[in-house]
């Protein structure tokens, strides 16, 4: 989910690889490392190892620094003495799997210390295989899912495996979703593989690079080879070999890409939140990852597996993450478990009698100062507290009795997007896997299948979306109405905050039947209305209603809809909606708010990814 760099060349490894990280940076990580090599070992043409598997027979070792914290950590670590060679990885992380320390950094080595290994994504599958290792006598140093890699490929070793044909060995019996790149002892090659997780090759002049994101190398070469899912390959200081996943070597193109150097850490986007907006399908791949078992229709969650299932539940949070939290409310209640959300903040002061409520902290850093004092004024009165959070180790996630992460991966931009949707997914899990009714049936079954599909949708909705069109007709308006009924409510809500954060606009989201009790006095040609509307049922209906209330006081009404409801005959503009369950249609709608928010305030000139007055991570109450 986060940084990956390897090198191979004539350059000095450490400084190749530290530039790279620096590159970095800006992803945002909680620990660094390298491991560096001095190579030694010959490559057959191939890319194939030679006949003694590649080690050289003085084998030199690998030298591994890591720490927990900034890179300027690592970078002291190093200063009395820097790791030389011609081979090496580096890693910034972004916890998973283990809090943030120096043990669980990356690289991770096995037990001989003959590979290091780097690893971005999540390997669904590691307790399994880790079982299977400590069974065969192994044993770990880290939390990480990560190590049971180097254990893997030196298990191959073992049995007498070269370099390549342990590292594909133990690739191939990885599930779930991985950069990994692996240096060898003795061995002048990085070997590298990856499925559902970005990774690239640079050509340079004096030697290659392997990175998860081009700016990593464009320091060195603006030369470019791009790995496909399920493809290996052996990079050597003058070439690489790219195989499938059936070992058949691939012939790949070399591009040159045009990077501005500002844009770098943007992957190509003009702003990091419209790069974060396009990430949720990946973000979103990994908050599912490992966890949802569509055949018998439950939920894997270890990490409530502690958690008896509540007989209510509180929800705290604030800002996005409160309407996120409006969507976990709604879907406990659904599955028959009383459940509301509440502003943090207000929740701190005037604390509800808790009995015995399972409360739920919702904060993308884990160090929301107002969620922080709901949940400990919670906790203070006896109630078990949980945190949903895209931090591991984040003061949410140590303060609360248990914690489940979103696994967003890092986000830039201060207007949360794909931590928002994550946040919306995490909740809909844990209600799926706590509330006593919701386990199991046949309607289980048919949202986690729903859930499943929701990547490809909002990447559909990315592709086709017309919201810079629609932001082009309504820029400059006095004001702007969100409305949404049932649970489009949140979504309204969210809509509208998303929009006033970052056009700095007035906008205002509301219960799609709320408006005419007031706020329609404010409604006129120049506030445009979205109105979003999902399905064709009771609320979809009303909301119908409530369009034509707007669309006769001559307000201009953009309609979000996948089309059942026939709203789209009363709206001037339509942002369509793919066929999709009802659970997650409103998430849907949601990507096509962030696009018309992202518009209006590119159209605007706004300061998009810091919006002023707002901090990403609010640490005050
Ligand atoms: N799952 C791994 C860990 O927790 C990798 C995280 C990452 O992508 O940085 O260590």
């Amino acid at each position: 989910m986060c940084g990956i760099v390897g090198y191979v060349g004539d350059g000095d490894a450490t400084r190749v690889l530290l530039s790279g990280l620096n590159q970095l940076e800006y992803r945002g990580y909680d620990s660094a490392g390298i491991a560096v090599s001095d190579g030694g070992g010959e490559i057959c043409g191939d890319g194939g190892v030679d006949a003694n598997g590649g080690v050289s027979s003085d084998g030199a070792g690998i030298d591994v620094r890591k720490r927990a914290g900034e890179l300027e950590n690592l970078e002291a670590a190093i200063e009395s003495g820097a790791p030389t060679g011609s081979v090496g990885i580096g890693h910034t992380r972004w916890s998973t799997h283990g809090p943030p320390t120096d043990r669980n950094a990356h690289p991770h080595t096995g037990e001989t210390g003959a590979v290091a290994v780097v690893h971005n994504g999540i390997i669904e599958n590691y307790r399994a295989l880790k079982e299977a290792l400590v069974d065969a006598g192994r044993t770990f140093e880290s939390d990480t899912d990560t190590e049971v890699v180097p254990h893997l490929i030196e298990q191959a070793l073992a049995d007498g495996a070269d370099p390549e044909t342990a590292f594909r060995r133990a690739v191939s019996q990885l599930e779930g979703s991985y950069a990994i790149v692996a240096v060898f002892e003795g061995v002048d090659a990085l070997f590298a593989a990856r499925n559902d997780s970005p990774l690239v090759l640079g050509v340079g002049d004096d030697g290659y690079h392997v990175a998860s994101d081009v700016p990593a190398f464009l320091e060195f070469t603006e030369r470019v080879v791009y790995l496909e899912d399920g493809e290996t390959v052996v990079v050597r200081g003058d070439g690489a070999t790219v195989r499938d996943g059936d070992g058949d070597v691939v012939e790949k193109a070399v591009t040159t890409v045009d990077w501005d150097v500002e844009d770098t850490g943007k992957s190509g986007y003009d702003h990091y939140m419209l790069k974060e907006i396009h990430e949720q399908p990946t973000a979103l791949r990994q908050c599912l990852s490992g966890r949802v078992n569509e055949l018998d229709g439950t939920v894997e969650l270890p990490e409530v597996d502690g958690v008896p299932a509540p007989s209510t539940v509180h929800l705290v949070a604030c800002g996005t993450s409160y309407h996120a939290a409006l969507v976990g409310a709604a879907r406990f209640r659904e599955a028959g478990t009383p459940a509301q959300a509440f502003l943090a903040s207000e929740y701190a002061v005037r604390t509800p009698p808790v009995g015995d409520a399972l409360v739920i902290g919702v904060t993308q850093s884990g160090e929301t100062a107002d969620t922080l004092a709901a949940l400990r004024a919670a906790r203070s009165r006896g109630a078990r507290t949980l945190a949903v959070t895209n931090v591991v180790g984040s003061s949410a996630a140590r303060e609360c009795d248990d914690a489940v992460y979103i696994r967003a991966g890092p986000e830039i931009g201060v207007a949360a997007t794909k931590t928002f949707t994550s946040q919306v997914v995490s909740l809909s899990l844990l209600v799926e896997r706590l509330a006593g009714s919701a386990t199991g049936s046949e309607a289980s079954r048919e949202r986690l299948a729903a859930l499943r599909d929701l990547p490809g949708l909002v990447q559909q909705v990315l592709d086709e979306s017309a919201a810079a069109a629609v932001a082009e007709a309504y820029v400059g308006r006095d004001g702007y109405f969100f409305i949404g009924r049932g649970p489009n409510h949140p979504v309204a809500l969210e809509g509208a905050l998303k929009f006033k954060e970052i056009t700095y606009e007035h906008a205002e989201g509301f219960a799609a039947g709320e408006l005419k009790h007031g706020t329609l006095a404010l409604v006129t040609e120049r506030t445009p209305v979205i109105a979003v509307v999902t399905g064709d049922d009771a609320a979809a209906r009303k909301t119908v209603s409530n369009v034509k209330e707007v669309e006769a006081r001559g307000a201009p009404v953009i309609a979000v809809t996948d089309g059942r409801a026939g709203v789209a005959e009363y709206a001037d503009h339509t942002l369509a909606l793919p066929d999709a369950h009802p659970s997650v249609l409103p998430l849907l709608a949601n990507t096509q708010l962030q696009l018309v928010a992202y518009h209006v305030a590119n159209r605007l000139g706004r300061s998009i990814d810091k919006p002023r007055n707002l901090a990403k991570s609010v640490t005050v109450e």
